[in-house]
């Protein structure tokens, strides 16, 4: 079986990438969502083992000394971390495996894994963007500042990402984000075999042709 590929998928803060990550996972069963690790609280309604796994810093830190994760960062004020047992099970079965990770993880996984597809979301305006971190309510608005803040810096890294997708209309923004996932299964590499085994097949069939 083909391995899956790594999607990474970045964005602004208030981009609307979980939105995205939800809807392709409810279209389209070939995709596993990586839930990471991380040491902020959980919010209203999020649940340990669904949205991440909550830790305390002492757990997070163990976690990295016993190297099971494959990438991990400093976001604000805490740290994020994608475990490494979930990717690595579900790229064997097959899968394609979306990592919802911030820019310095994204780097990593790209150096890690050179095949990997790097993704950035953005809203279409700096305004529309402000607007949906403060209509979300989840956050002070001293974080929601801190966030905003962290769009500028974030959007200064965004050339070494694959694909950038503007995310206006989510129905749209999925089927766009699907499309090109399943573009890089067809990336030349990945089918060579299939060309060898053909050659080998008119060398052999020139073979007979000869004969005759
Ligand atoms: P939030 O606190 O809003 O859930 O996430 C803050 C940021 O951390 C987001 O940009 C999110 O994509 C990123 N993030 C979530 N999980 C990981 C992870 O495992 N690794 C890294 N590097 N970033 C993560």
């Amino acid at each position: 079986m083909n391995k899956g590929s790594l999607v990474v998928v970045s964005g602004f803060s208030g981009a609307g990438k979980g939105t995205l990550m939800k809807s392709l996972l409810a279209k389209y069963d070939n995709y596993a969502l990586s839930i990471s690790c991380t040491t902020r609280n959980p919010r209203e309604g999020e649940q340990d083992g669904r949205e991440y796994f909550f830790k305390t810093k002492e757990e997070f830190l163990d976690m990295i000394e016993k190297d099971e994760l494959i990438e991990y960062a400093q976001y604000v004020e805490n740290y994020y971390g994608t475990p490494k047992a979930f990717v690595d099970s579900n790229l064997s079965e097959g899968k394609d495996v979306l990592l919802e990770i911030e820019i310095q993880g994204a780097l990593k996984i790209k150096q890690k894994f050179p095949d990997s597809v790097l993704v950035f979301i953005t809203p279409p305006s700096g305004a529309e963007l402000k607007n949906r971190l403060i209509g979300r309510g989840t956050e002070s608005m001293d974080v929601v500042e801190k966030r905003l803040k962290r769009a500028i810096q974030e959007s200064e890294g965004v050339e070494a990402y694959d694909y950038i997708l503007i995310n206006d209309d989510i129905d749209t923004c999925t089927e766009k984000l699907h499309n090109l996932i399943r573009a890089q299964h067809e990336k030349a590499k990945n089918h060579i075999d299939i060309i060898e085994n053909v050659r080998r097949d008119l060398r052999r069939i020139e073979d007979v042709t000869a004969i005759i």
